[in-house]
């Protein structure tokens, strides 16, 4: 399928590009296509960027039949704009598709749809490292029906955000608050996709520990409350003992390419890397003893996050003193590395944009 491509009637500046907050602005153009049963996915294009009308009764509107997908672009070190492992995350697009009931996308497709929406997009990837431009695919059922069933019309919409470095006064270690009276997800739920309906659930949690003065929540498992999930949406790394631990996927957490990607580099660089369960318990007395040194999140948005204070029931405990650990700088600095094109890929998780309108010709 072609991609058409409509531009703005006047190329749009992008404004300056520092101090944005995350995901409020957006570039001037979108990308669109529709689904109808009896056509199939149909229509991709490229247009200004402008609101969705709705039908009232549109499913995802009633109950939450929307999936969704984070990556972003980098402009690096040697001008060059790179995506990170875009096939994975689109991969895991139609994972959550098959899940939710919504028609898979051509991946093919989907990648060539990014690629020429960023290129034409591509002054407004802000150029200082750390910063980059952040893509947000998604799929939702649009269909004007109330009725609990999958929708039969769908939009598949890409919009991009340029974002600040995430860290902006340094690498600074959050604290977390683990609840044993909420779960984010559960055996045979949707938590190991990225459902729009997880996020909407995990609000008041997150909401909770904020008021508490905590920066994320630690999710348990839903069945013992004893297994460590994620933190907020990102999942979680412990170093133990000279061993890098992270939480095996057991269906209710989600398989994030940053997790995947630091399993990988830790072998690469020599350190013994596991999936396995691990308890609450086991972490807090392993930060009490010093067994454990080091712990933190992933995901797309910061990399890496480390994690320095946490609390679980009534009782607070630090990790390496409250300070950001050797190991979580070093998988920063060489994931961050690979995407701003300062080290050599060796991995091939990078893909250098290219011209998409003369690679056709
Ligand atoms: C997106 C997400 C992650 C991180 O995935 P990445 O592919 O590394 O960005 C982790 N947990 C949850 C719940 C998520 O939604």
């Amino acid at each position: 399928m072609e991609i058409e491509v409509h531009l703005c009637a006047d190329k749009v500046k992008p404004p300056a590009l520092d101090k944005l907050a995350f995901g409020k602005v957006f570039t001037p153009h979108m990308f669109i296509m529709d689904y109808e049963a009896n056509r199939g996915w149909h229509s991709p294009r490229v247009i200004p960027f402008r609101k969705i009308e709705l039908h009232p009764a549109a499913i995802v509107l009633h109950y939450s039949q929307t999936i969704f997908e984070g990556l972003k672009a980098y402009h690096g070190v040697d001008g060059k704009i790179r995506l990170f492992r875009p096939w994975d995350n689109i991969a895991r697009l139609n994972r959550s598709a098959e899940r939710l009931c919504i028609p898979k996308v051509d991946p093919d497709l989907a990648l060539k749809a990014l690629k020429t929406l960023i290129w034409i997009d591509r002054d407004w990837i802000p150029k200082e490292k750390g910063s980059a431009l952040y893509i947000r695919p998604f799929i939702f059922g649009s269909e004007g029906a109330l009725g609990v069933k999958p929708s039969s019309e769908y939009l598949f919409v890409i919009i991009l955000c340029p974002v600040s470095a995430y860290y902006e006064e340094g690498f600074n270690p959050i604290s977390i608050y683990v609840t044993d009276r909420y779960v984010r997800a559960f055996p045979g739920g949707t938590g190991d996709v990225k459902a729009g309906g997880n996020y909407a659930a995990s609000l008041k949690a997150q909401e909770e520990a904020k008021t508490l003065g905590y920066t994320q929540i630690l999710w348990l498992d839903a069945v013992e409350r004893k297994y460590v999930e994620e933190v907020g949406t990102m999942n979680i790394f412990f170093y133990i003992e000279d061993k890098l631990v992270t939480p095996e996927l057991t269906g209710s957490i989600l398989p994030g390419i940053t997790r995947d990607s630091l399993l990988k580099l830790a072998t690469h660089l020599g350190l013994k890397a596991m999936e396995r369960r691990i308890s609450i318990d086991e972490v807090i007395e392993g930060a009490k003893s010093g067994a454990l040194s080091e712990c933190f999140g992933t995901g797309t948005a910061a990399v890496i996050s480390p994690v320095g204070k946490i609390y679980y029931k009534g009782e607070e405990v630090l990790i390496n003193n409250g300070e950001t650990g050797p190991l979580a700088k070093r998988f920063f600095d060489y994931l961050t590395g690979l995407q701003y094109g300062e080290i050599d890929d060796e991995f091939q998780w990078t893909v250098v944009l290219e011209d998409p309108f003369r690679q056709s010709q």
